[in-house]
Formats: structure tokens, sequence, C-alpha cells
């Protein structure tokens, strides 16, 4: 089934016959599909529409063979899904871990093309990756890695037809190196070709700090929905990198008392509240929260059933299953990650009356900006940080004002009020243009 070859083989979706095998029972691609089944099902989703918006357009697997420093050749695994580009060319992010895989591949890729629908932004969805650990290579290799794969993906890649954007252990500098290749290859400067690049490419100011941002803005509005005073409200936030500490940072100026916080390599606790300025510096200096001073440490499990109004799952997929969610203590959780709650924690969430501001729309602040960064390269015309930022707020405030109307509307939860919004659009549009044949 897996069709493989060193410029990139394209595998058309009617050759793509059986799903892939799905071993974990809540991996992230069957949450995603119990999420759209349910949605389409309300829907009334005409079959073969379902069937279209199912399966990925495309989905490419390509061998990326590199000489390591140590003069050897050793070849990776590169992939690239694209799941749908009915409302545009397809956006999605480049993700380097040793975990890569195509199922994987293609919940993200999904959950890309429901985002952009509900920010109401003129995208497809895509996502791609290589099985590898940075970790263990050097910068010389994962250029050279990040350039073969690029010049593989020469006939996918383009402004017009699929933008790239950084995601886990990739970044501005990933991004200058894609731009670059595909650039030489073009014989001309492309800059709308990735989108996460250094503003001295071409990068949008604030698309470092958009997804956090996103997620703020939404929060602040749930806060508003269950009347609660930001001022007044304690949050727990799940992760410290770009999104989870972008989030504190912001929802610390907004007046939230934020008191838990996680890394990779534990939790912290503090009742009265983390100065987040603070605890930035300290990451800053020692490359994680652990050893905080003004903390107590406590496990992962324990973060995630602390008491509190907000909860920001910021970290990485499938945090909140079946086998925690009637632990929660939240009142809203607000995805910041991808897929950080299973179809089957879902459930329970919603018995126990938890409001969830689903990924699709909480973590959707960016791809908002990088669709202003494309606009902004295409225009060669560069907009200020407070005209970003306040067109961000617009989108995010009227996406979460469209998907609560969407719930009330179809008497759902907000997850499954966002897939709705997102499937009619696309299916509406693919209606009008039509199954060419
Ligand atoms: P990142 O690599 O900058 O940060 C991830 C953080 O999570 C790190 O602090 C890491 O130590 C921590 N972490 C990892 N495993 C953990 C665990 N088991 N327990 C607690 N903490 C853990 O990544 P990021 O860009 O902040 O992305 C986080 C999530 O948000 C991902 O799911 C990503 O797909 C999603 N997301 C990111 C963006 C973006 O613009 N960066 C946009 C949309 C969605």
């Amino acid at each position: 089934m897996k069709n493989t070859d060193t410029h990139g083989s394209i595998i058309p979706s009617n050759s793509y016959k059986e799903p892939a095998p799905i071993t974990d029972k809540e991996n992230p691609f069957e949450s995603m599909m119990e999420r759209f089944d349910h949605a389409a099902k309300i829907l009334g989703l005409d079959q073969g529409i379902y069937n279209y918006l199912k399966n990925p357009v495309k989905q490419i697997i390509t061998s990326i063979p590199i000489i390591m420093d140590h003069g050897g050749i050793e070849v990776f695994e590169g992939y690239r899904v694209i799941h749908n580009d009915i409302l545009g060319p397809s956006k999605g992010g480049i993700r380097y871990a040793p975990d890569v895989n195509l199922d994987e591949m293609k919940a993200l890729a999904a959950w890309m093309t429901w985002k952009c629908s509900i920010v109401g932004i003129p995208f497809g969805g895509a996502k791609g990756g290589i099985k590898c650990d940075p970790s263990k290579m050097s910068k010389g290799e994962i250029e050279r890695m990040t350039r073969r794969f690029t010049s593989n993906m020469l006939d996918v890649f383009g402004p017009d037809k699929d933008i790239p954007a950084p995601d886990m252990n990739t970044n501005e500098q990933t991004m200058a190196w894609i731009m670059d290749t595909y650039s030489m290859h073009t014989k001309r400067t492309e800059k709308a070709v990735v989108t996460g690049k250094p503003s001295i490419l071409g990068g949008s100011l604030g698309r470092r700090e958009a997804t956090g941002r996103g997620v703020m803005i939404v929060s602040v509005s749930a806060l508003n929905k269950l009347s609660i005073n930001p001022k007044n409200a304690i949050a727990v936030i799940q992760g410290f990198g770009n999104v989870g500490s972008v989030s504190a940072s912001l929802l610390h100026e907004q007046g939230v008392r934020i008191i838990g916080l996680s890394d990779i390599n534990g939790a912290i606790y503090n009742k009265n509240g983390f100065n987040i300025p603070e605890v930035l510096e300290h990451v800053e200096k020692n490359g994680s929260l652990k050893n905080y001073p003004k903390a107590d440490e406590i496990s992962n499990e324990e973060l995630l059933e602390l008491n509190c109004d907000l909860l920001v799952p910021a970290a990485k997929e499938d945090q909140i299953t079946s086998h925690n969610a009637h632990k929660l203590k939240c009142r809203i959780i607000a995805e910041g990650a991808n897929g950080p709650t299973s179809a089957n924690a879902d459930n329970i969430l919603q018995e126990k009356g938890i409001l969830v501001i689903p990924d699709i729309l909480a973590n959707a602040g960016g791809v908002t900006v990088s669709y202003f960064e494309w606009v902004q390269d295409r225009m060669g015309y560069f907009w200020t940080l407070p005209l970003v930022n306040e067109r961000l707020e617009r989108m995010m405030d009227e996406a979460f004002i469209n998907v609560y109307k969407s719930a009330e509307q179809y008497n759902v939860t907000l997850r499954i009020g966002a897939y709705i919004l997102a499937i009619d659009k696309v299916a509406k549009t693919l209606k009008i243009r039509g199954i060419y044949a």
C-alpha cells in the first residue's frame, strides 16, 4: 500500500482503500473521525460528500536520504497529507519527531481544514512531518534533511498550492530553509511559500505569540459567558512551550491567577498564583520549570485535577481521556494543544458540565496570523503589531460567537458545534464547485 520513492511519491485517495490500522482505541485520527461522524449525522451530510471529506485528497510518503556528519548516509521518512483544498491552498505545519506517522498526519491535516473553515480564512488543511529525532542531530544534518524534504516536495508546496508552517521541533529557521530551497528552484524569492518565517524574511509581527493570544481571547470570552470576571479567575496550564507560556503571560496580564504550570520535566503549584514574568525568566535561565523556587512540585496527573476555573492543556495529544476526565475539577477547558481530549473523554466532560473550547477554535490564532503573513508577503506591505493583534482579536471573537451560536442551535457541545460549522461551510463550497470528472 505504501508507495515510496526519493522524489516524493503521491498516493491518490482512490488508491487508498483501507484505513490505516488503528492500534490505540483513542488515537487522534479516531477521535477526529468520531466528532466528524457526529457532526455529519446532525447535518444530514450527503453520503458522497461525507466520503469526499472523510478522506485526505493527497497522502505523500517520501524517502529523505542525507549525508550525516559522520560521512554515512541515513534515510528518513517524510510525510505530507493534504486533507482538503476546497476553500483554498492547503495550510499546515511540519513536525520533526520520532513518533511521526501517517495516521497522526491525517488527523492533524483534517483539523487544519476545520480550523481554517471556522475562523473564515481561505485555506484548506494539510500537515507534514519527518520521522526523526532532531535532539540527536546536528544543525547541519537538520538543514540538509529539511532542504532535501523541500526538494522532494517541490511539486506539492507553493504559495497557491500548499503552504507549510512550523510545528513541533521546527521553527523560524526551518521555514527559512524551506523558503530558500523552494526559491532556489523557482529562481525567484518566494516568501509566501511558508509562514512562521523570521520577520526579516517576511514573517508577520505577532505570529510567534498568535496561538497563545488566541487561547487567551477565547478563554476570556468563555469566562464572560459563565459570568466569571477574569480578575477573579483561577487557571492551570499544562505545557510551557510556545502556546503554554504565551497563554500564561497573556492570561496573567488579564489578571487571571495561574496556580499550576507544567512542562515535560514536571508540574509546579502555587496556590497564591505565579508571577509569570518571573517564571519566564527562570525558564530562560534554566531551560525548564524544574526547581522554580516559589512552588511545590506536583505530578502531571495532580496538575490536571486541580480545582480551577480554566484549564489550558497546551502540551500534546491525549492528555484528557476516559481514565482521568471524571477527576477534573475545572469549569472551562481551552484546548491550546491539538487533540488533548479524547472522544471518550468528551462525553464525561459534558456530563460534568465542563465547557470545552475545542482545539479547532481555541488554537486557531496561529493559522489566522499565518494567513495574515501570507497576505502581507503577497502584498509586499507589512502591518504593525497593533494592527495584527486587533485583526486577530476580531476574527477569534467572531469565530467564538459563531461556534457558540451553532452549539446552541443544534443543542450540542461547543466541539460538535464547531465541527458542524466547519463541515457545513466546506460541504457547501464543494457542492457549488461541483465534482470535476
Ligand atoms: P512546544 O514544543 O513549544 O511546547 C510544548 C510544551 O509541552 C513544552 O513545554 C514541553 O515541555 C511540554 N510537554 C511535552 N510533553 C509534556 C507532558 N507529557 N506533560 C507536560 N508537559 C509536556 O510546542 P507548542 O508549539 O507550544 O505546541 C503545543 C501544542 O499546541 C501542540 O499540540 C501543537 O500541535 C499545538 N499547537 C501549536 C501551535 C503553534 O502555533 N505553536 C498552533 C496550534 C496548535
